[in-house]
């Protein structure tokens, strides 16, 4: 698949999503943030393996990538705790349905000063630290091919969905 497909089936997916989203709770009408994640299978240009890669995160958790070895971590928003608050309240609308109720009431009653996407994003990633490689975890590097360490790869369907 060339690159440009690779694009064409992510907006369809994120069309898809946003379909979804709407029929679960159609008494949102602000733009809401999906961030669910998914798998995709990857295929190295470099040394032609094949592998599994996740993309972005879910409901609860964020999803952050190595920037050397390309090995992924999670951490949640429970852990998180005060820091994804302050996002929350800086945000104009829930950050994803599943927790918009909850997220309503940061905005109204939280006791936080907000703070930015960019900001609340430096922070989590000061916070995830250093991956084994001694390479650091963000939430856009790249994936890579865990044999070769390549770059150079291509990308297919999402295979799973998850909140
Ligand atoms: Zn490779
Ligand atoms: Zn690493």
């Amino acid at each position: 698949m060339t690159t440009d497909a690779t694009r064409r089936v992510s907006r369809g997916f994120g069309a898809a999503l946003w379909a979804r989203a709407e029929r679960k709770c159609c008494s949102v009408t602000k733009r809401v943030e999906i961030t669910m994640g998914y798998e995709v299978q990857v295929k190295c240009l470099d040394c032609g393996c094949t592998f599994t890669a996740a993309h972005g995160g879910g409901f609860f958790f964020h999803l952050l990538r190595c920037d050397r070895c390309g090995q992924t971590t999670s951490i949640g928003f429970e852990e998180l705790g005060e820091l994804h608050v302050r996002y929350v309240k800086g945000l104009s609308g829930p950050y994803c349905l599943a927790s918009s109720e909850r997220d309503r009431e940061i905005q109204l009653h939280a006791p936080v000063d907000p703070i930015s996407k960019d900001e609340y994003h430096r922070r989590i990633e000061a916070r995830v630290g250093k991956c084994e490689c001694h390479g650091q975890y963000t939430f856009d590097a790249p994936v890579r091919c865990p044999k070769c360490g390549s770059t150079r790869v291509e990308e297919g369907e999402p295979t799973i969905m998850y909140d």
